[in-house]
C-alpha cells in the first residue's frame, strides 16, 4: 500500500500512518482499506477508510464509494461466515465534530450487532441523539 501516494504524506494523521504501515491486518479494497477499530463498539467492528486523506464521507469519489460498498459487503459476508452470533449490522458515518467525528480522515463504521447486546436496540442510529432514539 505504500505505493499509493497520499495527498499529504507528512500529515500527523493516525489513519494515514496505518495505511502506510503495510500491516497485514489492513485489508486492501482498491482505493480503500479496512481495519479493525481499536476501540470497538462490538467485536468485529471495522472501519472502511480511503487511501487518500479526505476530510469525510462526502469527499469520497464515485470509485471510492464503489470500493467502499464492495468492502462493506465483503467484510459483512466474512463476519457472518465466521461468527454465527451476529444477527445485524449498523453502518455509520460521523461527518464533522458536531456529528461526533473524532478522526479527521474519512471512514465508514461497520458495526456487527448481536441479539441482546443492548437492552432496547430499537431506533439504532437514531441513538446519535440519545433522547431521540426511541420513537
Ligand atoms: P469517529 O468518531 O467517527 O471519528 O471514529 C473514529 C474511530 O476511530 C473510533 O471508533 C476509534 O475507536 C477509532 N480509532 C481511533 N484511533 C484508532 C487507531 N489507531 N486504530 C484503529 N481505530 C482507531
Ligand atoms: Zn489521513
Amino acid at each position: 500500500m505504500s505505493s499509493q501516494r497520499l495527498d499529504d504524506a507528512t500529515a500527523p494523521c493516525t489513519f494515514c500512518r496505518i495505511i502506510q504501515s503495510d500491516a497485514e491486518d489492513v485489508r486492501d479494497f482498491g482505493t480503500m482499506v479496512a481495519f479493525l477499530d481499536a476501540y470497538p463498539v462490538s467485536q468485529g467492528h471495522f472501519l472502511v477508510v480511503p487511501k487518500r486523506h479526505l476530510a469525510d464521507y462526502f469527499e469520497l469519489s464515485d470509485i471510492e464509494l464503489g470500493d467502499s460498498n464492495r468492502a462493506l459487503r465483503d467484510l459483512r459476508a466474512n463476519l457472518l461466515m465466521v461468527d454465527s452470533t451476529i444477527t445485524g449490522f449498523n453502518v455509520g458515518v460521523n461527518c464533522g465534530t458536531a456529528a461526533g467525528q473524532t478522526v479527521e480522515h474519512a471512514h465508514i463504521h461497520l458495526i456487527p450487532r448481536r441479539q441482546g447486546d443492548t437492552p432496547n436496540p430499537r431506533g439504532g442510529v437514531r441513538g446519535v441523539i440519545p433522547a431521540k432514539m426511541s420513537y
